[in-house]
């Protein structure tokens, strides 16, 4: 860490922190006992707290953001000269960077046409949420407006998006909820068997959950249904990877109802999991992508609703009804240093081949965690794709039985003391917050997979002995 910071002036940093910070997701009694973690500096995959203490981060920002690592000057050099250029101007204009980021991610995303700057991943699905009301009321007389999301599915923090929320500890509390949004069960088929389905597996579980969707557009008629709002690979609900031939009916059934397709990359995005979106692995072809975190790695604050030109063809159409183009605006979608730092972190991504590293040591890192089930009975299963991973803890192999929270906690804390930052799922379905979470910056060597695969060996060994 450098010295320009005295123990005098971190002391004080601390004080005002606790005095006047409320932090995001904390429940602060804590800090009346001890001190809040103030992250100081970042270089590559470590950061510093205000003890000088160097932890690896395998979560990238602790949310999955910091894709390309701390401390990337070409990204600041970027962001600064743009921002000595203009900074700002309402997005009802267009910028340099705005226009040139634009044509590099439609570049990498066949099919889709249109961007749409916003500055957070709650924002850009209530983008889509709004355009698919929009569509509705202008092409069904309002009545297609339902938008399906599933269960342990995540999709932001205001209303709207809660509303599309499938995860009980981010919703409970905070309704009545936004009307005409409607779940679909999950698609974990590692948790097959609570969903009384019987016993299936691989496709034939992948066709029943997805076919569980139908049921559900079936029951609520299908004239009734706009759009489908879905995570590729599900993140803080359980990193949870789609069953074998599931995106292929979802796909299916989307076309025979005539339904939009929402995808929601906000965490796979931008190379997370070896493509430059989750949904590439599938073959879909979405109506709407929507993203923020790893676009420009938390360098500056950036999202984006990408839709398809069929979409967007919608609200320009007749251009003799006031009323007709999308009416909506984010002030700070209109920042520039948005696009500047996104367009850097691409360029990065590319040069540096960090999506061939993501699924190289993504690969690499599965077969880590896996291997730690040999040597501790409460790994139930390791999962994901790319540098997206999870690891399911149970208190019974055989029964699945899940483990409980305050375990879970402990370990992450465990291997905190080791010094590595992990996370955890949070409580999507009563009962069920058991799963390890890690996502490594995309730069990630074969060493740093080792030190964190380490830490959590050691922490599995003190917290179950
Ligand atoms: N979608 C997904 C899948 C997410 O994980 C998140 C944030 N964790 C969001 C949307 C919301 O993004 P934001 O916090 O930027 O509003």
């Amino acid at each position: 860490m450098d010295g320009t910071l005295t123990q005098n002036d971190l002391s004080h940093v601390v004080e005002a922190d606790k005095a006047h910070v409320w932090h995001h997701l904390v429940q602060h009694k804590q800090f009346e006992t001890s001190d809040p973690k103030i992250i100081v500096e970042g270089k590559g995959m470590r950061v510093w707290d205000q003890t000088g203490r160097e932890q690896l981060d395998a979560v990238s920002g602790a949310v999955w953001t910091v894709n390309v690592g701390y401390g990337r000057k070409s990204i600041v050099d970027a962001i600064s000269e743009q921002l000595m250029k203009l900074n700002y101007y309402a997005g009802a204009a267009g910028s340099i960077p705005g226009a040139l980021f634009a044509e590099k991610l439609i570049d990498k995303m066949p099919g889709m046409s249109r961007v749409y700057y916003c500055n957070s991943g709650s924002e850009a699905n209530e983008k889509a949420f709004k355009m698919v009301r929009q569509i509705a009321h202008k092409r069904y007389g309002g009545k297609k407006h339902k938008i399906l999301y599933r269960e342990r599915d995540y999709h932001g923090t205001t209303i709207a998006a809660l509303s599309a929320g499938g995860q009980e500890e981010r919703n409970a509390q905070y309704g009545p909820f936004a009307p005409g949004f409607v779940s679909v069960p999950h698609c974990l088929e590692y948790r097959a068997g609570d969903q009384g389905w019987g016993d299936l597996s691989g496709e034939a579980y992948g066709q029943r959950a997805a076919d569980a969707i139908e049921e559900v557009i079936l029951r609520e008629g299908p004239d009734t249904v706009g759009a489908l709002c879905l995570e590729p690979v599900t993140a803080g609900g359980g990193v949870i990877v789609p069953p074998a031939g599931y995106w292929q009916r979802v796909q299916e059934i989307c076309r025979k109802y005539d339904i939009l397709l929402h995808i929601d990359e906000v965490v796979c995005g931008v190379g997370r999991t070896g493509t430059w979106f989750g949904y590439q692995h599938y073959g879909v072809e979405p109506d709407f992508v929507t993203m923020a975190k790893g676009v420009a790695s938390g360098y500056a604050a950036i999202a984006c609703c990408v839709t398809n030109e069929r979409v967007f063809d919608l609200f320009k159409d007749d251009a003799s009804d006031p009323m007709n183009y999308f009416r909506d605006i984010s002030t700070f979608g209109g920042c520039t240093a948005g696009p500047a730092a996104a367009l850097e972190n691409m360029r990065i991504i590319e040069d540096e081949k960090l999506l061939e590293n993501t699924t190289n040591m993504g690969e690499y890192m599965l077969g880590q965690l896996e291997a730690l089930k040999d040597k501790h009975a409460v790994v139930g299963e390791a999962r994901g794709k790319g540098l997206f991973l999870g690891a399911e803890l149970v208190t019974d192999r055989t029964t699945r039985e899940p483990m409980d929270e305050k375990r879970t906690a402990a370990v992450v804390a465990e291997v905190n003391k080791r010094g590595v930052i992990i996370g955890m799922t949070n409580r999507s379905i009563p009962g069920y917050n058991n799963t390890l979470c890690f996502a490594p910056a995309l730069i990630a060597t074969k060493d740093d997979i080792d030190q964190i695969v380490e830490a959590v060996d050691g922490a599995l060994g003190t917290v179950f002995g």
